[in-house]
Order: C-alpha cells, then structure tokens, then sequence
C-alpha cells in the first residue's frame, strides 16, 4: 500500500478524532504494534464472517498471534475459526517463493472447504519481499472461479484501529456492492404482515457489531419482529453473499466502532445509505438504537410499532433487574476502557444503580467526554493513564469495589486481589441488548460478592504464625 493512500485512510472525516492540526489515527512509534498492529485490526474486523477462508499470508507467528481473538458467534457456517497461513520460512524468502505459495494455499483452501471467498491478509514480511498479493488473488479468482479478496494490511502501516479501516476498505472496493439482496422469503413476509397489517419490511445494516459471545443473538429477534430485516453486518455472524448486498441498506448503524466510520459514510455518499452511531449497552441506549432507525427510516407506522416493543422490553427487564439492583445499587466502580464504551457503559451500570467513581478515556474523543459529563455531572472523574499502578492506585483513591477493564488488565486485578471484570473484545459473556443487562448484573454480582476475595487477602496460615511468635515448623 502507498503512503498516500495511508495517508488518505488516516483522514476520516467522518471521525471525531480528526482534527486539522493532527490525522484522525496516531502513527504507530518503534513497538506500539505489539499491543495489536494493522494486520491484527483487519482480521479483527472481518474475521466474523463465517463462510470464509481467512488465509494469512505469512510467518506463522502472525497467524498465531491474532487465531481466534475474540470470541465470536455463528449460526452456521465455522470455517473462520480454521487458522490458515502459507507459513513463509525464511527459504521462501530467500528463493522468492512467497506469492508461489500464496497460489497454492488459495487452491488447498478452495479444494479442502468449498469457502464462499476466500481472504487473503498481507504480513510485514510480505508486504517488505513485495508480493503483489492483488495479482496473485485476481489469478487464483480467475482461475478456481471463487472470490480471491486481497486485504492489504501488514503490520507495520500502523495501529489496530488503521487496520479495521483498510478491512472496511477492501471490503468497499472488492465486495460491497457486487450482489442484489435476495427477496425477503414468503413465509417470512406473510408472519410480518400478519403481525403488523400495513408495516414495511426494512433493509438495515450494522457496521462494526462483532457478536462477540453471540451476544447480538437476543438482540435479533426485536429487529425482525420491527420488520427491520438485517441484510448483512460487518461482520458479526456475517456470511460472504450478505456483506455484497450492504450498499442496498437503508439505514446503517455504526455501533460502537469509530474505526469503520469510512465504510458507513462511503456507503451514504455512494449509495445514498443513512447512519447513525449508537450502542447495545444499556437499557436506555439499546432503545435509543431503535429509536434511531425508525427516525432514519422515516417510518411512523415503524415509530409507532418501536415505541410499543420498547414500553414491553423495557417493563419487562426492569422487573428481571430488580433483583440485581438490590444487591448492586451503590457499588462503586472504576471503568477503564476506551472509546465510545467509556460512556456507553457508564449508562448500562447506572441503570443498575451502580457508581461510576472513573473512568478511562483514553481513546475517547471530545464527543466522548461530553457525554461522559452529561452522565456522570461535570465533576465527573476521568483517568487516562492505563498503567497498572495508574488504574491500582485509582482504584484505592476511588474506594471502588470492582474494576472494569480489557483482559490485559485482568492480571494487574488478580494480582492485587480486586474484583475484575473484562468488557473487552476478549469476554466470554455477552452484554448487548435488554436480556445483556441481566447477564453484566449477574456477573458483575458473582465477580463482587465472591468468597475468594475474603480469602485471598486473609493473611497466608504461615505469616499468621510468625505474627503469633510461633515460628513455621516449631
Ligand atoms: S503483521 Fe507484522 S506486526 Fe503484525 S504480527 Fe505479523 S510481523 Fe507482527
């Protein structure tokens, strides 16, 4: 890839953290990619779509370092959870044998699971050797009669968030726009209309929802009972037919995800598709979602029907919390973690009664921390230093009971014996939608009042017997 065509994904306009002194995203410094370089970002970022042959083409060491990051979730097909990579030695290097490889890998994968595409993902060594990886995918394409995309993302152009952005490219210069949407199924018309006689069927789309957990699996049903027909995601539960059709949305949601902000705003100026960025989490933005997309859509009758599903959810889960809320209200929490979830989350645990002593804002924008504000009062407390010490030292100024974080915070919990739970990309729990909020209060609840907080600070058996002048042994 060219440095001006970096140049070009790092100014986003649509984003927030663009400024006119600075580019949207940092430029990486010497080591920054270790917590997660553009390559990690692009498969990331599409690595969800299920039918698909994910190929890494490179050292192994790549494809090991970034197999199966995030849990997540499918109904059908699991082939993106095959690790395959052309595994270059420093041989191939040496002979200049990588793009033979990369050919022969294409085929294998074809040959061995039929993928509906197949994804190949470039590496800092290949992209360094200069293989035209385009070449090869358009030769192998021609050749076996699949969709051979290259996604040009090796390590070293930048960030993770850089590389979510390359992904949301390839998929606009390769995929998006290929197929026609297939017709909304008869039986599933006739159950529509026989539940709201003179509703329309609308297509939407979601941009940057993962399914992380499967936790967009409760959320789905509300959209199909609204008529809201998701015609493809990128990615989560994504299948290859689906995401060429995202130009025939009407409406698309950028959720919780600035680094796809291009694939939405491309989608509006080429195709006239709307957006908006919202949240699942909590109860009031999940609402807010739907609420957005029927005021998109410009549908009353569709305003009308959301407001009604809204009412019952809401009533419904507010009743299921009342549990939890007994047992959480007052606890105090310390949120580290970045972006829009800096706030989003401050809602879903206040609507369980909890305090927001902190929270990071790290990654957040300005947008961000006004929201925060709104939320939290203008004296809210806001912690940009991520560093062990930083977030352990925060939490005992705080007097806060748990720690939220991302699971590379985990240990600095554990270690320190405090309540921790992990909000990140890396959890196994889903806390999306109405039915979320019971599993976050659920966990945050089990995380709190476990026994083994009680036990781990209690002084160890031998340094109580040495305190009672009876040395170990005697
Ligand atoms: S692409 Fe580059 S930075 Fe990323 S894991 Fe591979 S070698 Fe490391």
């Amino acid at each position: 890839m060219k440095a001006s065509q970096i140049a070009e994904l790092l100014n986003e306009p649509a984003c927030a953290h663009n400024t006119k002194e600075k580019s949207g995203c940092a430029r990486p410094k010497p080591g920054a990619t270790a917590g997660g370089c553009s390559f990690d970002g692009a498969q990331i970022a599409l690595l969800p779509i299920a039918d698909v042959a994910h190929i890494v083409h490179g050292p192994i060491a790549c494809a090991g370092s970034s197999w199966d990051n995030r849990g997540t979730r499918t109904t059908g097909p699991t082939l993106y959870r095959i690790g395959m990579t052309t595994d270059l030695t420093e041989q191939d290097v040496i002979m200049g044998r990588g793009e033979k490889r990369l050919f022969h890998a294409i085929k294998q994968a074809i040959d061995s699971y039929a993928p509906a595409a197949v994804f190949v993902y470039a590496t800092c060594v290949t992209a360094l050797i200069g293989d035209d990886m385009e070449a090869v995918c358009k030769a192998a394409s021609e050749r076996w009669g699949v969709p051979v995309v290259p996604v040009d993302c090796a390590g070293f152009y930048g960030t993770k968030n850089l590389g979510n952005r390359i992904a949301g490219e390839s998929m606009l210069k390769y995929v998006i726009g290929t197929r026609e949407p297939d017709p909304v199924p008869a039986a599933a018309l006739a159950d529509f209309r026989q539940r709201a006689p003179g509703g329309r069927v609308h297509d939407v789309t979601l941009i940057g929802e993962y399914n992380i957990a499967g936790e967009f699996f409760p959320v789905a049903p509300l959209f199909d009972e609204l008529g809201l027909r998701i015609v493809g995601t990128l990615s989560g539960d994504a299948r290859y037919r689906e995401v060429q059709t995202l130009h025939r949305a009407e409406a698309s949601m950028v959720v919780c995800a600035k680094a796809l902000l291009n694939v939405a705003r491309k989608l509006e100026e080429g195709w006239g598709v709307p957006f908006f960025e919202g949240s699942f989490y909590g109860v009031a933005d999940t609402s807010q979602a739907f609420r957005d997309f029927a005021r998109l859509l410009g549908d009353d009758d569709l305003a009308a029907r959301t407001e009604a599903m809204i009412a019952r959810e809401e009533a419904n889960i507010h009743a299921a919390l009342e549990p939890w809320r007994a047992r959480l209200k007052g606890r105090r929490v310390l949120l580290y973690t970045g972006g829009v979830k800096s706030w989003s989350v401050v809602s879903a645990l206040q609507d369980l009664g909890m305090e927001v002593v902190a929270t990071g804002t790290k990654k957040s924008t300005e947008e961000d921390k006004a929201r925060i504000r709104e939320l939290m009062g203008p004296e809210a407390k806001m912690i940009d230093d991520g560093s062990p010490k930083a977030l352990l030292s925060a939490y005992k100024d705080y007097g806060a009971d748990i720690l939220i974080a991302g699971g590379r915070n985990l240990y600095t919990a554990l270690k320190a014996r405090i309540p921790f739970l992990d909000i990140n990309q890396e959890r196994e729990f889903g806390y999306a939608g109405y039915t979320g909020m019971i599993e976050l209060a659920r966990q945050l609840a089990l995380s709190i009042e476990s026994p083994v907080w009680e036990a781990v600070r209690r002084p160890a058996p031998w340094a109580r017997t040495k305190a009672a002048g009876n040395p170990v042994g005697a």
